[in-house]
C-alpha cells in the first residue's frame, strides 16, 4: 500500500477544531495528503467523526456520545471551544467527512472507536459509506482500531480486501504478530515512545508497516523514519508540510 510520510491527525488539529470539516479543509490547504479521523456511533447508529468518549472537551454539550441520538448531537457547537471564529461548526457525519475528503483528493485513515459489542455494526456502516462515497482513483483507505474485535470485524466484513486494515496499540504488545496476522492487517500503529529500531525491524520483517503517533517534532520524526517507521501521525500540519522528509 502507498503511505505518505505523515498523516494529519484529526485533520489540521492545531489550526482548526479537531475532527471537524474546517480541520479537514485546512489539512488540505496546508499541504497534507492524508488525514486521520475517528468514527463513533450515535445511540441511533449514525457514524459521526469525534475523538473523545464524552462531549465536554470539544463541544458545548455533556455526557457520553454513544448515548445521544444524532438529532441531539447535531444541535451542539463543536467549534467554539477551539476559537470563537469556529462558532456553530457541527460534529460531522461520516458521510459528510468522506464526501469532503474525496472532493479534496485526500487519502484517509479511518479509526473506528466503538465498544466491542458495537464493532460489527460500526464496520458495516463504515464500509457502506466508503462504497457510496469513496472514489476508486484515490488511495486505498486505511481502516484501523485499537479494539481487536473491531479489527476482526473489519477483516471478516471484507473478503474482497478492498481496504487496508491497521491495529492500534499504545504499548508493545507481546502477541502483536498473532493479532496482525489473524486479522489480515497491513499496518501496526504504535505509540512512538515504545518503538526501537530492533522492534520496528522485527515487525517489518514479518511483513507489516509500522506507523507511529503522535509526532510533532521534526527530529523525532526523522529518528523514527531511520528506524524504519513508514508514517507518522502529526498535529503540526503547518510545520510538517514545509519539511521534505
Ligand atoms: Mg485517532
Amino acid at each position: 500500500m502507498q503511505l505518505p510520510k505523515w498523516i494529519a491527525h484529526r485533520g489540521a488539529s492545531q489550526v482548526a477544531p479537531e475532527n471537524t470539516l474546517p480541520a479537514l479543509q485546512q489539512a488540505k490547504a496546508l499541504g497534507a495528503t492524508w488525514v486521520e479521523f475517528d468514527v463513533q456511533l450515535t445511540a441511533d447508529d449514525v457514524p459521526v467523526i469525534f475523538h473523545d468518549e464524552t462531549l465536554a472537551r470539544t463541544t458545548n454539550g455533556n455526557g457520553v456520545l454513544c448515548k445521544k441520538t444524532y438529532a441531539a448531537l447535531s444541535q451542539l457547537d463543536a467549534g467554539s471551544w477551539f476559537d470563537a471564529s469556529f462558532s456553530g461548526v457541527q460534529i460531522p457525519t461520516l458521510s459528510e467527512w468522506l464526501h469532503g475528503a474525496a472532493t479534496l483528493g485526500l487519502g484517509i485513515n479511518c479509526e473506528i472507536k466503538v465498544p466491542a459489542d458495537r464493532a460489527a455494526c460500526a464496520v458495516d456502516k463504515v464500509i457502506a459509506a466508503l462504497k457510496t462515497y469513496w472514489p476508486e482513483h484515490l488511495p486505498t483507505p486505511l481502516l484501523s482500531s485499537s479494539t481487536v474485535s473491531c479489527v476482526s470485524a473489519l477483516h471478516a466484513a471484507q473478503a474482497d480486501g478492498a481496504y487496508s486494515i491497521g491495529w492500534i496499540s499504545d504499548t508493545w504488545a507481546s502477541d502483536w504478530e498473532g493479532i496482525l496476522s489473524e486479522n489480515g492487517c497491513a499496518t501496526w500503529h504504535v505509540a512512538h515512545s515504545v518503538l526501537t529500531a530492533e522492534r520496528v525491524a522485527r515487525v517489518r520483517a514479518a511483513g507489516y508497516a509500522v506507523l507511529a503517533y503522535t509526532v510533532n517534532a521534526r527530529a523525532l520524526a526523522e529518528t523514527l523514519f531511520e528506524m524504519g517507521v513508514a508514517s507518522v501521525f502529526t498535529d503540526d500540519v503547518t510545520s510538517f508540510s514545509k519539511i521534505n522528509f
